[in-house]
């Protein structure tokens, strides 16, 4: 997700950052790309009582959003996979570049993993702060060994030459960068890229899981080793306390709401009645955790 710019947007202060643990005999590393600063709407006014300049919305003008990545090395094939590439690069042709975001490859390196190293490069959706980070300005793979896998669903929607996002609620400026950025991929991937189905186990030990509604063809990765189990939720939930307490409530950023809020409550439950931990890009960092029932509320329990 991007934020259309403006004068007075904050500048982020950002740094590269990592952080490692296990699922099984798995290896994973949490790796920050940075965050940005997405602008939120005006309050509307309290009922009854029109705002003033004597009653200011008080509200913060922008939300924060930490945007990770997640590298999962197998010991028994030797292999390296990364799930999604965070804002990367972020070419001229897709908008202003990121100040703040664009530091997975620091992160990378701090953790001892370099981009030559990476044999397999997971999509999970094809929104810019996931894929801006494939391609270099010329065209070429960032990950130059990897082969890249994205949902079979999500390319064949993204080709269409009669999208048509009129019926979509989703914020126009959301609509005209998903257009962009899917187009900037289909144009540098060519048959570079290959597909999977949603169910798909796409590397041994991770199987692609669909989860709907924020974008199409939008899958999770479910992460299996030794009885230990990881469940990459892309954007399915984007908000460790928001998109708990309210799944209902309509996210600005999911293409088909209704069809996002069915997939957010079931991802929930999934995740808080089979002890699974997850992984979430935009929760705050390293971003895996535990979603579990306290009292008739779900909380969100950071690296545990
Ligand atoms: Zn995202």
């Amino acid at each position: 997700m991007a934020q259309p710019t403006g004068a007075d947007q904050p500048v982020l202060e950002t740094t590269a950052r990592f952080h490692r643990f296990q699922v099984g005999k798995l290896i994973c590393t949490s790796l920050s790309d940075g965050a940005i600063q997405v602008p939120l709407p005006p309050s509307p006014p309290a009922p009854g009582a029109a705002q003033t300049a004597a009653t200011p919305d008080a509200r913060p003008r922008f939300l924060y959003v930490p945007i990770n990545c997640l590298a999962v090395q197998i010991p028994d094939t030797g292999q390296t996979v990364l799930i999604d590439s965070g804002f990367g690069l972020t070419p001229e042709t897709l908008g202003k570049p990121m100040q703040s975001a664009g530091r997975l490859l620091e992160s990378m390196q701090a953790a001892g993993l370099s981009a030559d190293a990476v044999d397999v490069l997971l999509i999970s959706h094809l929104d810019i702060d996931h894929v801006a980070g494939l391609y270099n300005a010329d065209g070429t793979q960032v990950f130059p060994r990897a082969t890249y896998y994205a949902s079979a669903e999500a390319i064949a929607f993204w080709s269409k030459t009669d999208i048509d996002l009129s019926a979509s609620p989703v914020l126009p400026w959301v609509k005209a960068e998903r257009l962009l950025v899917s187009a900037h991929v289909l144009k540098h991937s060519a048959e570079h890229l290959t597909v999977f189905q949603a169910g798909d186990e796409v590397v041994p030990g991770i199987t692609a899981t669909p989860l709907p509604g924020h974008a199409p063809g939008q899958v999770g990765f479910v992460i299996t080793s030794e009885d230990d189990t990881l469940l990459y939720t892309a954007d399915a939930i984007t908000h460790a306390v928001v998109s708990l307490a309210t799944p209902h409530v309509y996210n600005p950023m999911d293409l088909e709401p209704d069809l996002a809020v069915t997939t957010r409550k079931d991802l929930l439950a999934t995740l808080s009645e089979s002890g699974w931990r997850s992984f979430s890009p935009h929760f705050p960092f390293p971003s895996w955790g535990r979603v579990q029932k306290e009292g008739d509320k779900l909380v969100w329990k950071p690296a545990e």
